[in-house]
């Protein structure tokens, strides 16, 4: 395979997911705002050109992985955007968590002007980005379901048609939502056991295999500690933002007031990561939300 694949948003996500691709063999020009990042995927067989636009002129096949609907938007749609110099026939992938409708915007433009593009978020964390198992939800046309297939099985492990344009974004934002209240909802259980002078590992180990077994305490336990490789462990940095996850809440409770559905855990979720992030927390980890639930005898620490 010698297609020539531009990557933009080399952040917690994506840039290990570009490195994948490029230590696949695949020609792959990086782009982000921060330097040291693109220097990061330089390093491990990728190149940059100073002018991301002028290296989407030249790709098959671009992928964003940006943070919110408001970045990507504006990467495709402005004036000096990807519609406005992709080559006919790129393919368009867009792997960042955003509104439902937003991505459908997006991808009617594309195709008015007779690109493919597929909405393609994905599951698995900083962890499955690096080991490329990731899980993709994609929603598109399934003709660019099948050309995108070569590019999304390097990166991931578990590969999904949820359907039409935006249906991968809806996908990702109910299983966000499940997510943030499963992390809160974890947190809270390990709290209160050690407020009972459980050792938070023979907690987590014995939970992870009863019926509150969950994601969050299979791999991404939020006591430092417990996992070495976990977010925890490292002093909540890297992995999963707790303003990404404020704005994932935020997709869906937004979503829900326009749907009709009624999401109490979730609004409840959304709360209590946003007094979180105004406590400062917005840069760590989501599993940090561990520290807001600590006993009132010094804040932040376990
Ligand atoms: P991040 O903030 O670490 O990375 C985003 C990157 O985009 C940053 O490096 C930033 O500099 C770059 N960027 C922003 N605007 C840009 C522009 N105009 N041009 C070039 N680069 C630009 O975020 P992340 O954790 O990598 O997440 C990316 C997306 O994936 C988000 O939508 C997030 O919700 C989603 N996601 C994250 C995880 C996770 O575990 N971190 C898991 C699944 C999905």
């Amino acid at each position: 395979m010698s297609a020539n694949i531009v990557f933009i948003g080399l952040g917690n996500m994506g840039l290990p997911m570009a490195q994948n691709l490029a230590r696949a063999g695949l020609q792959v020009s990086g782009h982000d705002l921060v330097k040291s990042s693109v220097e990061k995927l330089v390093a491990a067989g990728g190149k940059t050109e100073a002018d991301a636009m002028a290296a989407v002129t030249k790709a098959d096949v671009v992928i964003t992985m940006l943070p919110a609907s408001r970045h990507v938007e504006s990467i495709y749609l402005g004036e000096n955007g990807i519609l406005a110099h992709a080559r006919a026939g790129a393919l368009l992938l867009d792997c960042s968590t955003i509104a439902p409708d937003v991505a459908r915007k997006v991808a009617a433009a594309a195709e008015a002007k007779g690109f493919t593009m597929l909405d393609a978020p994905v599951s698995g964390g900083t962890g499955g980005a690096t080991a490329g198992t990731l899980t993709f939800m994609v929603g598109g046309s399934a003709e660019g379901f099948v050309a995108a297939q070569p590019y999304l099985q390097i990166m991931g492990k578990a590969i999904y048609h949820a359907g039409g344009s935006g249906s991968g974004q809806t996908v990702k934002m109910c299983n966000n939502m499940l997510l943030g209240i499963q992390m809160i909802g974890t947190a809270e259980a390990l709290r209160l056991g050690m407020a009972n002078g459980m050792d938070p590992k023979v907690l987590s180990e014995v939970m992870s295999k009863s019926s509150g077994r969950n994601w969050v305490l299979e791999v991404y336990n939020p006591c430092p500690g417990v996992m070495e490789a976990a977010p925890s462990s490292k002093n909540y940095a890297g992995g999963f933002g707790v303003d990404l996850m404020l704005k994932d809440l935020g997709l869906a409770v937004e979503n829900a007031l326009s749907t009709s559905s009624s999401v109490p855990m979730g609004a409840l979720a959304r709360n209590l990561y946003d007094i979180h992030s105004k406590s400062g927390a917005g840069g760590l980890d989501f599993s940090s939300i561990f520290n807001m639930l600590a006993k009132a005898d010094g804040g932040h620490s376990q």
